[in-house]
């Protein structure tokens, strides 16, 4: 029976005051007479005084309005001030983690990786120019072989650079008269390698001429079916190359974070604050680095200012991204010495136990959230690095103002990160991971502690201690995680993860995110540690938790 003005309820209380009110067409204007939105803002939620410091399980975000489809999304953030990426994801400059084949699919997938640092000056620079090479538009300073070189030889280049395809000059060198070009099927099979290559190259070439588009020239390759295209100048010397095999990778991966004028991807390669790293640098910069980040777990100091002030004025064309830090006052100092962008964190990283040790750091909700607040106030991007163990964490570390993630433990499982799977005492597949400050990576002397192919030995980080130091103390573990698979399969992921948190939230961008965030549209809950319970897995007797197909 419908409830009519004056009907009260079994226990006394009128079923409908006023029955305009309850009229379900008013809920809108009804909902404007409260005087607070439901929820906290973000300036309440991280209120130190009355909820403490907080971290991204203490706390959840509130769903909003839902009006676009999840594909939508937009996900472009910048990384400094002066470049953006399409994906905010970045691998963690550690030597389980990121060496070229990281560094290159992160890139590929829009994200970045940074290069780690504990190995030679030579080796770092090796790997600089690997991610550099490996996507081009015009190949502006192609491998060219001389009408000496044998076949074997070529066969070793082709070993080393992970490419076969070779214009033929005259003196062997770029802006040499183009004579012909072998590729990998001239040479795989030729029975004689002391032949020289002279005898199995191409001579009929399909060119184009120097000036010709990027575009009018990807097209004329399309045409011409073959893999490469030669550019030359009016007397036929070569001036750069085209290759067939970056209009695929161009077509597979839109989301590339590449430079606009080289189509290169972008290569990010850590170093240390020392003397000696100012030579490392240059080796990088050599080898066309875009990025430097200066690696420190206390990145406040005397020598990390004197290197940023260093590399702005040396090196104007690098960006370089300072830390890490977890207060504004520390961040002050490297904004005001120039820094590009900043990294935050200290003692959340999965393999660290710099808090339990030093006693100094900050949860990482709380760190980011202060830093990167008083960071946008000069335009620098923050990176949120550590603690990252999931999807929603890395949607906080983006709704406390971070614009981009590091990630180490998360990505060490991959099959991009260095050193194999081995199969651990339970018959688990894993992979090693290492904190940097562990006592295996500052010594570095278990053989395949960094993984059996990594490029890690003693010649390189000091993050956590200084020459002088006789007692190693350590600020992390060795251990290994879960093997994961593919980034290829896994960034996606976590790239559909974060579109669909966004939509649930009701922000369309990242930007969206932040502004939102910032004037009290989007609401946060703290989370008791019930409220954790019940937000995970529980009465199950067992369950299996594939978080993608
Ligand atoms: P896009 O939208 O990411 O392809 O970038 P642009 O609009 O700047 O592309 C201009 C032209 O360059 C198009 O013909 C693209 O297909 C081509 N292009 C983009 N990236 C690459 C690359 O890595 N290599 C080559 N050869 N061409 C590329
Ligand atoms: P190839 O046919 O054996 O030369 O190899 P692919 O065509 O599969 O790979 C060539 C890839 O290496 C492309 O993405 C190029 O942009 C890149 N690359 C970088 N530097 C060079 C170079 O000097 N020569 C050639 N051939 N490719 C290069
Ligand atoms: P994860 O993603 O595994 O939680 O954290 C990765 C981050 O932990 C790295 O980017 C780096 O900032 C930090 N880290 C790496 N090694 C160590 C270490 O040995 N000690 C400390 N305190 N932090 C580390």
């Amino acid at each position: 029976m419908p409830i009519t003005n004056g009907d009260v309820a079994s226990n006394g209380v009128p079923l409908n005051r006023d029955l305009e009110k309850l009229d379900w067409r008013n809920a809108l204007e009804v909902l404007k007479e409260y005087k607070s939105r439901d929820g906290l803002d973000v300036h309440d939620l991280l209120d130190s005084k009355k909820n403490g410091a907080l971290t991204y399980n203490d706390f959840l975000i509130q769903p909003g309005y839902i009006g676009f489809a999840a594909s939508e999304v937009a996900l472009d953030s910048p990384i400094t001030k002066r470049i953006s990426l399409k994906t905010p994801l970045l691998s963690s400059p550690m030597d389980t983690v990121t060496e070229e084949n990281m560094a290159i699919h992160m890139a590929l997938l829009g994200g970045l990786g940074v290069i780690h640092h504990n190995c030679s000056a030579e080796d770092q620079a090796d790997m600089v120019r690997k991610v550099k090479r490996y996507e081009n538009g015009f190949i502006s300073e192609p491998l060219v072989l001389s009408q000496k070189t044998t076949v074997a030889e070529a066969k070793e280049l082709k070993d080393k650079w992970g490419f076969g395809g070779f214009p033929v000059t005259e003196t062997g060198q770029l802006k040499s008269k183009l004579i012909g070009i072998v590729t990998t099927r001239d040479i795989q099979f030729h029975p004689q390698p002391e032949d020289l290559v002279t005898e199995v190259m191409s001579k009929d070439l399909i060119t184009a001429p120097a000036g010709t588009t990027l575009l009018e020239a990807n097209e004329v390759l399309r045409k011409s079916r073959k893999g490469k295209l030669p550019i030359v100048d009016k007397d036929g010397n070569l001036v750069s190359l085209l290759s067939r095999s970056d209009l695929l990778k161009n077509l597979n991966y839109p989301l590339a974070s590449k430079l606009p004028h080289s189509k290169q991807l972008i290569a990010a390669a850590a170093i240390g604050t020392r003397p000696d790293d100012k030579n490392r640098l240059q080796k990088l910069v050599e080898a066309g680095l875009d990025i430097v980040i200066l690696d420190s777990s206390q990145g406040n100091s005397l020598y990390q200012i004197e290197m940023v002030k260093y590399i702005k004025q040396t090196y104007p064309d690098l960006d370089v991204i300072a830390g890490n830090v977890v207060t504004r006052e520390q961040a002050a100092n490297l904004i005001a010495a120039g820094a590009d962008g900043l990294r935050i964190g200290m003692g959340s990283g999965s393999a660290c136990i710099t808090q339990e040790v030093m006693a100094v750091g900050r949860p990482q909700a709380a760190a980011v959230f202060s830093v990167s607040s008083f960071a946008a106030r000069f335009g620098v991007p923050c990176i949120a690095d550590g603690g990252i163990q999931n999807v929603g964490h890395i949607v906080k570390g983006l709704a406390m103002g971070a614009s981009t993630v590091m990630m180490g433990g998360l990505l060490a499982g991959t099959t991009e990160s260095p050193g194999t799977s081995f199969v651990n005492r339970e018959g688990k597949l894993v992979k090693a991971y290492r904190g940097m400050g562990s006592i295996d990576a500052m010594e570095d002397k278990k053989a395949g502690g960094g993984g059996k192919d990594s490029k890690a030995s003693n010649a390189g980080t000091a993050r956590y201690f200084s020459e002088g130091d006789r007692l190693l103390v350590a600020q992390g573990v060795s251990g290994s995680v879960l093997d994961r698979g593919s980034v290829t399969k896994f960034v996606p992921y976590l790239i559909a993860g974060l579109q669909h948190s966004l939509q649930d939230i009701g922000s369309k961008s990242l930007v969206e995110l932040r502004e939102d965030v910032g004037r009290g549209k989007v609401r946060f809950e703290l989370r008791s540690v019930s409220a954790q319970a019940e937000g995970n897995v529980h009465g199950l007797d067992s369950f299996d938790k594939k978080l993608y197909s």
